[in-house]
């Protein structure tokens, strides 16, 4: 690399959306390494994992051959390739809202001891008969700024709720809901959730609101009001990405949250950087000591819920465990994880 430096190539693969499985190697030190992991992760890349020269053999064949995608007990049920990268209007959400073009995946989340699962997250994707499937880093931002996510929200929430009657152990599983910044403009949200849970018949301890701290940041006053509204009526919130906003730690002391979801660039990087593991350490027993649960989310391998394990996080989520599939799939999966689970418990 004559003429560019490793960021500035990662950069220039990010903006030409290389989609190759990338290595990153060098021997600036670990915590230089873990920012370059992050920078392109970032960007969009697909980083299968850091190397420190020098790079010993033994070391390298383990790297090639330990791919978590060829592990067997990770279903691969990747997204389909997106169709090109045309510009989505405002017309093209409309028409989606209209068509119901939107539909949800799930990822589950696991207690870090039992490896049970607790719940999932509802994740949506657009399935656009022209542009072909669309995720939601592409649509969501724009529809809030169109003011067209509260159709959405609406569509998301009754989806959401109806998948949940229909699986197997319910009163055991959460499901957890993002929420955009907009609806903590609403005050009417507590009423009108309330209403939605009362018609899908599921109590309300088991939905779990999924707000970022960006979005609490908004209007303070009023998000103090909705989100007390939300706990009094039993809903959990938890705030979402912690650690990547500004004033978290304001924001933590302020509002009822019931819960936090460490952002997925600290356990994505727990085996290479040690800053990470010391953040999501000292995190746990921050939240612990303020009474609310955590969940570390982009759990990648089993050596990184090993050590959430360890160190007492509560839940996990990631593509170790699985990565988000469509609402029926979920339901076979859960069956099979835990049959597994329980084979590998008596035997
Ligand atoms: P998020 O809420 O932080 O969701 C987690 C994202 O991380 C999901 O991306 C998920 O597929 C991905 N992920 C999960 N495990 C791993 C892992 O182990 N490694 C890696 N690299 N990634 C992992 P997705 O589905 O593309 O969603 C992106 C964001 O879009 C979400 O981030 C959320 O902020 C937003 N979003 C998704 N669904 C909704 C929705 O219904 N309403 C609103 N307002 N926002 C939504
Ligand atoms: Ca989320
Ligand atoms: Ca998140």
């Amino acid at each position: 690399m004559p003429e560019m430096d490793g960021v500035e190539v990662l950069n220039q693969l990010g903006m030409q959306g290389c989609k190759a499985r990338i290595a990153i190697s060098s021997g600036v030190g670990s915590r230089i390494m873990a920012a370059a992991h992050i920078s392109a992760y970032e960007h969009g890349l697909d980083i299968a994992g850091l190397l420190s020269k020098p790079i010993r053999l033994e070391t390298l064949r383990e790297f090639l051959y330990c791919d978590p995608s060829l592990h067997p007990s990770i279903p691969d049920v990747k997204p389909a390739e997106e169709l090109g990268n045309a510009p989505i209007t405002s017309s093209d959400i409309r028409k989606a809202i209209q068509s119901e073009h939107f539909r949800l995946d799930y990822q589950p989340k696991v207690n870090c001891v039992s490896r049970r699962v607790t719940g999932f997250e509802a994740l949506i994707r657009w399935d656009c008969p022209i542009k072909g499937l669309i995720m939601p880093d592409r649509f969501i931002q724009l529809s809030e700024e169109l003011g067209l996510i509260g159709l959405i929200t609406d569509q998301v929430v009754d989806n959401a709720l109806n998948w949940h009657q229909s699986m197997a152990e319910i009163d055991k599983l959460s499901i957890s809901i993002n929420l955009s910044a907009n609806s903590l403009q609403d005050l009417d949200l507590a009423n009108w959730l309330e209403k939605m849970c009362d018609q899908a018949g599921i109590k309300k301890e088991l939905v779990v609101l999924e707000i970022t701290e960006t979005a609490a940041l908004g209007d303070q006053l009023l998000a103090l009001d909705i989100f007390t509204r939300l706990r009094m009526k039993g809903f959990g919130v938890w705030i979402d990405d912690f650690g990547v906003g500004n004033s978290s730690l304001r924001v933590l002391a302020r509002l009822p949250f019931s819960g936090i979801k460490l952002d997925k660039s600290f356990a994505m990087t727990a085996t290479t950087s040690q800053e990470s593991r010391i953040i999501i350490k000292s995190t746990v027993e921050l939240s612990h000591s303020l009474g609310l649960l955590v969940i570390a989310e982009g759990v990648e391998d089993r050596e990184t819920l090993d050590f959430l394990q360890e160190i007492g996080c509560d839940h996990a989520q990631g593509y170790y465990i699985s990565r988000p599939m469509s609402g029926s799939t979920a339901a076979d999966w859960m069956g099979g994880y835990h049959d597994r689970l329980d084979m590998a418990v008596s035997g």
